[in-house]
């Protein structure tokens, strides 16, 4: 199978199911026990803090461990709603791409009488900033924007959003799930007061993940309890966190090479599509991470093309999420303007490190001619 789905979840890396195995095997012991076995468990779990710290350019001190990016994005926002109680910063300020997951939050917050508002987008994916300007202002408890976006891979102004966010005297979440592995992290110098991360993203475990909380900020937790100090209750994932710790140093390695074969492989991979007539790829001319490419072959359905190009051993996606009621659109999709029968079209080929020129070329071949023959000149005009 060729595997271009790498946005959805990527392959452990050896060094991290190596580390995971040790973990349950040996430094198996709870690291919350005085005796000798939880200390050894207590010795990893704190080099494991190290390790993951250097790679996000946080400190260790900041990093606090929790069960994926969905926990950590659960945990910036009601923590920080919460730290802003019995204060005039109330609203909830994030952009309309964000995660299903944190979207589902927001509209539950929303329901409770949480002011929630929603930064639109560019029809290329991009955020639109005066739109963010404007929300921005001293009634906001937090922005929660992406770093980028898990479907187009369409990076966002994280930069910008800080400034205007400490401006307003609030606070920036960023859900830097889709960044891992893929552009240079810096929690320190990005401005960030929250960072989320997934380590399943990044060649490391499913289940565990890490939210960074900038040192002086008291972010009330959402599992109480008395470990990582107070700030994530639960007996610690000590497989998960070496897998994670593993996964980092593998990535932090040969980030900088991965992301350039990345980008090479992707411009390769859309060179040859677009050739095909009727396709349209977005964000083409925004800036994107190196390995996604969101794109659609006229009006094809996205699950017509998916299922012919799986049987011809193929993978990758779609962003429609598939529900009761039949295929819903992408959300992001819609938020840059697209029609739905456009979104419903639009499916996405995200590459990893591990993508090879032979698996790129021989999915451009049958693209073209699985695909290609579906695809009137006509379709040009859709
Ligand atoms: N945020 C983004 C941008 C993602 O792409 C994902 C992955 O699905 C998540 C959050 C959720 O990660 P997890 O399922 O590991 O909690």
């Amino acid at each position: 199978t060729i595997y271009l789905d790498h946005n959805a979840t990527t392959a452990p890396a050896p060094e991290a199911v190596a580390a995971m195995l040790h973990a349950l095997e040996v430094a198996w012991a709870n690291p919350s026990s005085t005796h000798e076995p939880g200390q050894q468990a207590r010795r990893l779990l704190a080099d494991a803090r190290d390790r993951v710290a250097s790679f996000l350019g946080c400190q260790p001190a900041e990093l606090v461990f929790t069960s994926g990016a969905t926990e950590a994005n659960h945990s910036a926002v009601l923590g920080a709603l919460h730290a802003a109680r019995g204060t005039r910063r109330e609203r909830l300020v994030l952009s309309a791409v964000e995660h299903p997951g944190l979207l589902a939050l927001a509209a539950r917050l929303e329901g409770e009488g949480v002011p929630v508002t929603r930064l639109p987008v560019h029809a290329d994916g991009r955020l639109d900033l005066d739109a963010a300007r404007a929300a921005i202002t001293p009634d906001v408890a937090l922005v929660s924007v992406m770093g980028a976006n898990n479907e187009t891979g369409v990076l966002m102004p994280t930069a910008e959003l800080a400034e205007l966010a400490h401006a307003a005297g609030t606070r920036l979440h960023v859900d830097a799930t889709q960044l891992a592995g893929k552009a240079a992290l810096d929690f320190a110098a990005s401005g960030a007061d929250l960072m989320s991360l997934s380590a399943h993203k990044l060649h490391g475990p499913k289940g565990i993940g890490a939210l960074v909380v900038r040192k002086g900020f008291a972010l009330p937790p959402l599992l109480c309890g008395r470990q990582e100090r107070k700030r994530r209750g639960g007996t610690e994932n000590l497989p998960g966190i070496a897998g994670f710790a593993a996964a980092c140093d593998r990535a932090a390695a040969t980030r900088a090479d991965d992301v350039a074969r990345m980008a090479a492989l992707r411009a390769l991979l859309e060179t040859g599509l677009a050739a095909l007539p009727g396709v349209q790829i977005y964000g083409a001319r925004a800036p994107r991470i190196a390995n996604t490419s969101c794109l659609r072959f006229g009006m094809l359905d996205a699950e017509l093309v998916l299922g012919r190009l799986e049987r011809a051993g193929v993978v990758a996606s779609s962003g429609a999420a598939c529900s009761a009621g039949g295929t819903l659109p992408s959300h992001v999709l819609l938020a840059m303007g697209e029609p739905a029968e456009h979104a419903r079209a639009a499916l996405r080929f995200s590459l990893g490190r591990d993508s090879s020129e032979a698996e790129l070329r021989h999915t451009v071949a049958v693209v073209h001619e699985l695909i290609g023959p579906l695809l009137e000149p006509a379709a040009q005009a859709a």
